[in-house]
């Protein structure tokens, strides 16, 4: 079997060259006409010695993912929906906006966290992504993009892990996958401008500040352990304390000054004014002076077996005036591609997750939102 190439990052990429007995540097070369040109062929790769492609023909190729599905709405956000194999699904959208342009991204076939008011939590844990499938979203998105705008020069400015899955439990595949995302001979985005979003995998967070350092979002959703327990069942692993320590320690290495808190905005469950209050105090009792992260209010994308209902704006909106009175910078994530939401109805029953439950809802969720990083640059 050959290997696909979209697995590596660079540093991988070259033990891969020397393994075929070509100079390391060659892999900046074929690196750079994967992710750079979005070449899928060796044949593409002109200014690569003749001998060396033959060699890469028969032990490599480069494999995206097949798209089962492309939405385009008309405030221009697109979604695609990926086969991974197996009757498995993952969903990538990208956002356009006047000054960026934002991808987000699938790290898992399903999630095996199982919050009660996600879908994906819903549907149960599959599999793990590999780096070449996280990153083939990405591959695949930029340069379908730079094809349909007529551009030569980068379309996507900015990723979010907030697709299906939590990034952090699929950590080994995750950072060569953000490694080629930073990698100035890959798609050289900045730090700022990757997103990880967590429910809270404490150890891994600790371990992401030390390899690999890009901006950090926290699904709290929670201002106290009973509740966030039952919400993020990850939080009898990790209780809240912990993971606003982890918070804290991440912040010595992040690229930004804070961490955006996630929070989920669930009728008559965590959007009370007492429960604003508490997270007030939450926040200033974690802090070792100054306000140290943001919050993004969502509303929530309401789905049959969650039981639950979204907030009303007006109560968004009173909770985000009690946030931002106490001096956290909060924001209200605004939903983006609605009329292109109805047309994912039209795929359901295509594709199944294993218990059978209709992928729809699972897209619908991640298309709802608006990556935060979108809003807080
Ligand atoms: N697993 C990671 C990243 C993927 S989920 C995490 O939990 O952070 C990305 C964001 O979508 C999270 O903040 C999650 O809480 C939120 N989310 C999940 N289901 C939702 C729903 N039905 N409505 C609104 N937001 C939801
Ligand atoms: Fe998994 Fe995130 Fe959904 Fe929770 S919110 S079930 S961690 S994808």
């Amino acid at each position: 079997m050959t290997v696909n190439l979209l697995d590596y990052d660079l540093e991988g990429l070259a033990v891969f060259c020397e393994r075929l007995g070509e100079k390391r540097y060659r892999a900046v070369q074929l690196f750079r006409w994967i992710h750079q040109k979005g070449a899928s062929s060796f044949d593409e790769m002109t200014d690569l010695a003749k001998s060396f492609r033959e060699k890469l023909k028969m032990s490599a190729h480069i494999k995206a993912l097949d798209v089962i599905s492309q939405h385009i709405s008309s405030d221009g956000t697109i979604k695609w929906l990926f086969s991974v194999g197996g009757g498995d699904a993952v969903e990538s959208v990208f956002i356009p906006e006047d000054d960026r342009g934002t991808l987000c991204i699938s790290s898992q076939a399903g999630c095996a966290v199982g919050c009660r008011f996600c879908s994906t939590g819903h549907q149960g844990f599959s599999r793990n992504l590999k780096t070449g499938e996280i990153l083939a979203q990405l591959w695949f998105a930029e340069h379908f993009l730079r094809t349909r705008f007529n551009k030569v020069e980068r379309v996507i400015s900015n990723v979010v892990m907030m697709g299906m899955g939590e990034p952090l439990q699929n950590y080994t595949e995750l950072v060569p996958a953000l490694r080629v995302m930073l990698d100035d001979h890959g798609y050289g985005l900045s730090r700022r401008r990757v997103t990880v979003s967590t429910s809270g995998v404490v150890p891994m967070m600790d371990r992401l500040a030390l390899d690999c350092p890009v901006a950090l979002a926290v699904s709290l959703h929670a201002p106290d352990d009973v509740l966030r327990d039952n919400l993020v069942p990850l939080n009898k692993k990790y209780p809240i304390a912990e993971l606003l320590d982890a918070c804290n320690r991440y912040l010595v290495h992040a690229p930004r000054d804070f961490i955006t808190f996630e929070y989920c905005m669930l009728d008559g469950v965590n959007d009370q004014v007492d429960h604003a209050n508490q997270l007030v105090s939450l926040v200033r009792k974690h802090s070792s002076g100054g306000v140290w992260c943001k919050f993004n209010l969502i509303p929530f994308n309401p789905f049959p077996a969650s039981g639950l209902t979204c907030s009303s704006p007006a109560q968004v909106k009173t909770f985000a005036s009690i946030l931002s009175a106490a001096g956290i910078v909060t924001t209200i994530r605004k939903t983006r591609g609605d009329d292109i939401d109805a047309a994912c109805g039209q795929l359901a029953g295509d594709v199944k997750d294993r218990t059978g439950i209709s992928q729809r809802i699972a897209r619908q969720r991640t298309f709802m939102l608006k990556p935060i990083s979108a809003e807080s640059k």
